[in-house]
């Protein structure tokens, strides 16, 4: 091995302000520092190395807390190479706008990638997670909220109401025999704000309102079709879903701005204004084709819903529509009627379970 070049240098013990000349040598792995009152040996990659800045003096902490300092910057890096030693990657990297670009746009796709794909992720992961008593609760406080907002006690006859609510119970009980459904509970509400429509939040509140039972009274297992979209949504905890993003992003904005204090107040508000992802509203029409298939009734009676919503979206806006209230998560807010029709007309039977 060629003898590795040496440099006279300066040295601190880290304690006292005393300066102590030194003479520094790399061999192999190990950087060797010479005192007059001794030799000391440093792993070199334990070393904190200076950073190459193009000014200014060199200066290396070691392990044990000294350091060194050498004033004179271009001795110091014409040393570093001589001795073999490889500029840390990231102060090359530092010292190339170009490498800054590239390092940025990097981070943007990084975030955008996190953004996309890791924060769903995260949220569906965390949502399963929520204790069942933590979902109805969460459920009950976004249920008052919803009630102050859109809801008027409901009109309809109770024995009609009665007569609905038997009729989805067997649907779910022939649907799953082992009793093995999410636990569910259905109110029928007037609501003038969202007209024909129904909702489900977590721990299994359904809504359905009076214009929509209307509009289906020749059709009760469509309503039935719908009260099982809506279970769809609390099996697949899909409100839960939008309650943990909104409280990622905003934990996430919270963390990046230094101030999280908003960030749980907001938590209710969320399943007032967010919509369910398209991924969503496929899962919980799936979940009400399988319902209806299992429990006796042809998926394909959903047709009819879809036909009653679009007749009365043309109707109200003859009129000149209901107003600009909305409630993204409930049923008649979701786009793709067209889609969704089909899926219910063309559901294929499902393979006869194991
Ligand atoms: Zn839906």
């Amino acid at each position: 091995m060629n003898a590795m070049p040496r440099l006279p240098s300066t040295w601190f013990d880290g304690r006292s302000p005393r300066a102590q000349a030194c003479d520094l040598c790399i061999e192999g792995e190990e950087l060797v520092l010479t005192l007059e009152s001794g030799v000391r040996r440093y792993p070199v990659r334990e070393v904190r190395w200076a950073e190459r800045r193009s000014h200014g003096q060199r200066q290396s902490e070691l392990p044990d807390g000294s350091l060194i300092q050498h004033a004179d910057a271009g001795e110091w890096d014409a040393w570093r190479q001589a001795s073999g030693q490889r500029e840390g990657a990231v102060v090359g990297w530092m010292q190339s706008w170009r490498a800054t670009l590239v390092a940025m746009v990097a981070s943007v796709v990084f975030l955008g990638a996190a953004w996309t794909w890791g924060v769903p992720w995260l949220s569906q992961a965390l949502a399963q997670q929520v204790p069942h008593s933590l979902e109805v609760r969460l459920g009950e406080q976004g249920m008052q909220q919803l009630d102050r907002l859109f809801l008027q006690p409901s009109a309809l006859p109770a024995q009609q109401q009665e007569a609905l609510r038997t009729r989805f119970r067997s649907a779910v009980e022939r649907a799953f025999p082992e009793g093995s459904s999410p636990a569910w509970q259905l109110a029928f509400h007037r609501s003038q704000a969202l007209g024909a429509n129904a909702f489900a939040l977590p721990g299994g509140f359904i809504v359905i309102t009076d214009d929509l039972v209307n509009l289906l009274t020749d059709q009760p297992d469509a309503i039935t079709g719908v009260l099982a979209h809506e279970l769809g949504h609390v099996h697949h905890r899909h409100g839960l879903d939008l309650m943990v993003r909104a409280s990622l992003v905003s934990a996430l904005v919270g963390v990046v701005l230094g101030d999280a204090s908003g960030f749980l107040a907001s938590v209710p508000a969320t399943l007032a204004t967010q919509a369910y992802s398209r991924d969503a509203e496929r899962a919980a029409d799936a979940f009400a084709a399988q319902l209806l298939e299992r429990s006796g009734v042809s998926p394909s009676v959903m047709v009819a819903f879809f036909e009653r919503i679009r007749q009365q979206e043309e109707t109200d806006q003859d009129d000149g529509g209901h107003g600009d209230t909305t409630l993204p998560i409930a049923i008649a807010s979701h786009p793709g009627h067209d889609e969704r029709t089909r899926f219910f007309r063309e559901w294929q039977r499902e393979p006869a379970r194991p």
